[in-house]
């Protein structure tokens, strides 16, 4: 890609250039070749060349690091008069991949089947791609915000929890990422449902209360299985309890998901089930996967342990529960509903990891304006709200920024939710050429929308 190298400004920002959606395809195959695989991240290769391509567009760049391999890309363009700050934002690790499941190589870049192959094509290099894309595009033709800064905030680490990413930076230096509305990933996958086109957008994201679930009983030697009291035979039943999931509960944010795909009112937990049964019917997995989980407490245990020794009846074995639970939601109610679910009292929880879920409401400029963009893009497509089953950097923002709009959007329109959802973090992710198209569209033509006078 090639920037202007001289910042003139005063040009109105028009329809994107038509080389944009190319340039934006040829960064990600970029992006994708350099291995930010985390562990070890080691993001800084990628994040000077993204402040490279920004710099000579004339933005205000800054790197900032907890660890010097792994830096955060903070970029930014002030506007002509004081406004609101919008942020495109976007991570550059990714999770692992092992080369003998994929088709391709996961670290190629190839362009194959009119799809761009690779680790992190939809999470989220291919956004990060369209967004800085646009940004060089805009800035580079001299447009500036007519009120108001847009930045472009990459950050490093977060698939393991943005430690030394988002979270560091909100918390270390939030002077340096103050803004008003957020763009970052989660959201803008196309549904279909009865001839209908919707795109989600995540405004929401689900807390995590992961919590052991212990019992006790008494050691011995395990040649005599009847001399102890086996803590692991007493774990069993209630491990087997849990393929039952507490029941859906009518929670606001899955309840305006559900009114938006059916397209009608949907309230009261009767509502609920019945909106949720006619989905089911014709998108299983589309309800099991996005509408279920905005819709209540889910369980999951991931690890067990007990005896250390292979001879010795343990006196205590444990399961680690992977507990989501939706916005607003803590140890207590995990509590009741674990406790309505399990047979007896003896047990134990204890609770290890706890992050409170977050919202952004919807009432807002921004939403109003990807809401006007969807509708421009496709007529008579509209937004439906949803809330993430996982976790992301938008959670560090709306706890540092409380007033801000953070979403998650970026409009996928060619491989639909339901195929997208399964390839990432797994083999063979891949994203096509045109949704990366219509990805750099869209964040060239929102910043002028919500930095106006
Ligand atoms: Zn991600």
């Amino acid at each position: 890609m090639r920037a202007k190298l001289t910042c003139v400004e005063g040009v109105a920002a028009t329809a994107a250039p038509t080389a944009l959606g190319a340039d934006a395809v040829r960064l990600l195959q970029r992006l994708i070749q350099i291995d930010t695989v985390n562990p070890p991240g080691n993001e800084r290769a990628l994040q000077l060349e993204l402040m490279e391509l920004l710099s000579a567009a004339c933005f205000d760049c800054e790197l900032l690091a907890a660890e010097p391999e792994r830096p955060n890309l903070v970029a930014s363009l002030a506007g002509r008069a004081d406004g609101p700050t919008l942020t495109l934002l976007g991570h550059v690790d990714t999770v692992r991949a092992d080369r003998d499941e994929w088709t391709r190589d996961p670290w190629g870049g190839e362009i194959a089947d009119d799809m761009v192959w690779g680790r992190g094509a939809l999470d989220m290099k291919g956004q990060v791609a369209s967004e800085v894309a646009a940004a060089v595009a805009l800035a580079g033709s001299g447009w500036r915000p007519e009120a108001g800064t847009l930045m472009v905030v990459i950050t490093a680490d977060e698939e393991t929890g943005g430690a030394l990413g988002a979270r560091w930076l909100c918390e270390q230096h939030p002077e340096k990422v103050r803004t008003d509305m957020v763009l970052n990933e989660g959201g803008g996958q196309a549904i279909e449902f009865d001839g209908r086109t919707l795109f989600t957008l995540s405004a929401g994201e689900k807390g995590i209360c992961r919590f052991l679930l212990r019992t006790r009983g008494r050691a011995g030697h395990a040649s005599q299985p009847g001399i102890g009291d086996n803590a692991l035979l007493k774990l069993a039943p209630h491990l087997d309890r849990l393929h039952r999931q507490p029941p859906l509960e009518p929670i606001e944010q899955g309840l305006g998901f559900l009114a938006a795909v059916l397209d009608e009112e949907v309230s009261g937990a009767a509502g609920m089930e019945r909106a949720v049964a006619r989905l089911r019917e014709s998108e299983p997995e589309l309800t099991g996967h996005l509408a279920e989980p905005m819709l209540g407490v889910t369980l999951a245990p991931t690890r067990v342990s007990a005896s250390q020794k292979a001879n010795v009846i343990p006196s205590v074995a444990e399961a680690l529960i992977d507990c989501r639970v939706p916005p607003g939601y803590g140890e207590a109610e995990v509590r009741e509903r674990v406790g309505a679910l399990l047979d007896g009292e003896d047990y134990e929880l204890e609770f290890t990891e706890t992050v409170v879920g977050s919202t952004s409401k919807l009432d807002s400029p921004l939403a109003e304006a990807i809401s006007s963009w969807v509708s421009a893009a496709e007529p008579g497509a509209a937004l439906a709200p949803s809330v993430m089953a996982g976790f992301s950097d938008s959670n560090w923002f709306r706890a540092a920024f409380p007033d801000a709009s953070v979403y998650g959007f970026c409009p996928q329109r060619e491989m639909l939710e339901t195929e997208s959802a399964p390839l990432i973090h797994s083999a063979d992710e891949r994203v096509p050429v045109a949704d990366v198209e219509l990805a750099a569209r869209f964040f060239y033509e929102i910043p002028s929308k919500v930095l106006a006078r």
